[in-house]
């Protein structure tokens, strides 16, 4: 069975085309600029690389667009749209409509635009992408991915707001969590690598990136996650504030005479380690800019590994332990001197980083050492993967 792997950003579409026989990747890439001056694609397949600059005007033409370089004589690898089996979509925002991946219907569509209110800048793009697909390839069978779907074993004492109860039985307001299909992938993967069944594990997963979550994943289910209501939640990211004092919003709109949608961009865009650092929201640019002695930027490196190491004891007390922390996405896998700074000061739990093991970028290794009794590991995140297993597993079953 072939799949292909859709991501929809507002103004980007990522693919994958993943022959699932073998899970190996046939041809991969990346849209940009949709509906911008400078739009262009980047394709990939056997080591090469392809870069078309054209007006791409919308999410349909860039379906378009996809299909016709991955059908092309030149730089294709399959000769008709006729191929493609099935399309799994990444779908930011599934409520608590979707616990589990599922096939896309005119009922899904309905309840996707429902959850679209809760992630007004996600959710519209990924059902442009849902509803390209479908004009373009019509009956090929679609299937929707959520960010949000692992987390909805947490339990109501962890999803719940000391807000009035009417918030979330009327207006749905509660703890979500994103990044669900990574902390899946990566207990998945862990449980493997250790040859330890996921049901026997208490695992603190670091998916650490320009977002940034952990995730409490208790014997296979998720009980907690430091991404909430959206995912501005946290430990602070990139550009992303993380957790706030709520009445700070108030005070600072007030004070500064901000619109909602101002405070919104401050908080999202402005905010996290490039608002401390006023450097760079990139943590190689700040990790460069420290050992030239800005304290800014120092300080910036300092709440994030803060922050993270102080959510990895607040969810080893919510689990009542933990078996394993793995370090995943672009920081947790290439960060050798973040993962050592947040590893520092967790031996009272039981964790001992390795230098010399923890000196490794971007592949599945075990870091710790071997008299740690809590298991340290680096697992590379692979959501499409994910989104192409489960895509399989749902289509087969039609
Ligand atoms: P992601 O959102 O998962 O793509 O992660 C992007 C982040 O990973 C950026 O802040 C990068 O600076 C960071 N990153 C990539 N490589 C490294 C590295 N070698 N050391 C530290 N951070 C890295």
């Amino acid at each position: 069975m072939i799949v292909l792997v859709v991501n929809c950003g507002s103004s980007s579409l990522k693919y994958q085309l993943v022959n699932m026989d073998n899970e190996e990747v046939m041809a991969k890439g990346l849209v940009e600029k949709i509906g911008l001056p400078d739009s262009q694609l980047t394709h990939k397949w056997n080591g090469q690389k392809k870069e078309i600059k054209q007006s791409i005007p919308d999410h349909k033409v860039a379906v378009k667009l996809v299909l016709d370089i991955l059908t092309d004589a030149e730089c294709g690898v399959i000769k008709s749209m006729d191929a493609i089996d099935a399309v799994g979509h990444r779908v930011v925002h599934g409520g608590e409509e979707f616990a589990a991946s599922t096939l896309i219907t005119d009922e899904v569509m309905k309840a996707l635009e429902k959850c679209s209110a809760m992630a007004p800048l996600h959710n519209p793009p990924n059902i442009i992408g849902i509803n390209a697909c479908k004009a373009i390839m019509p009956g090929v069978p679609q299937v929707g991915v959520f960010d949000t779907a692992f987390h909805q074993t947490m339990p109501a004492k962890a999803f719940m707001y000391g807000l009035p109860y009417e918030l979330y039985t009327e207006d749905h307001i509660r703890r979500y969590g994103f990044h669900g299909t990574s902390h899946r992938y990566v207990a998945g993967e862990v449980a493997k690598v250790m040859g330890v069944p996921v049901e026997k594990l208490r695992i603190i997963n670091c998916h650490l990136g320009n977002g940034s979550s952990l995730a409490a994943i208790k014997y296979g289910k998720c009980v907690d996650t430091t991404m909430g209501f959206t995912p501005l939640a946290g430990v602070l990211m990139g550009t992303r504030c993380g957790d706030i004092d709520p009445a700070i919003v108030l005070n600072v709109m007030d004070n500064h005479n901000l619109s909602t949608k101002e405070m919104d961009t401050l908080m999202n865009k402005k905010s996290g380690v490039l608002g401390i650092s006023g450097v760079s929201s990139d943590f190689r640019d700040l990790g460069e800019a420290a050992k030239e002695g800005n304290e800014r930027a120092q300080l910036a490196l300092d709440m994030f590994h803060y922050q993270v190491r102080k959510e990895i004891g607040a969810f080893a007390a919510a689990m009542g332990g933990v078996d394993v922390i793995t370090f995943t996405a672009g920081v947790g896998e290439n960060g050798i001197e973040d993962r050592a700074a947040i590893a520092e000061g967790l031996e009272y739990l039981g964790a001992k980083l390795d230098p010399q093991r923890n000196d490794v970028r971007g592949k599945d290794a075990l870091i710790s050492t071997d008299d740690s009794t809590v298991k340290m590991y680096v697992i590379p995140t692979n959501e499409e993967i994910m989104i192409a297993r489960d895509t399989k597993e749902i289509v087969s079953k039609q």
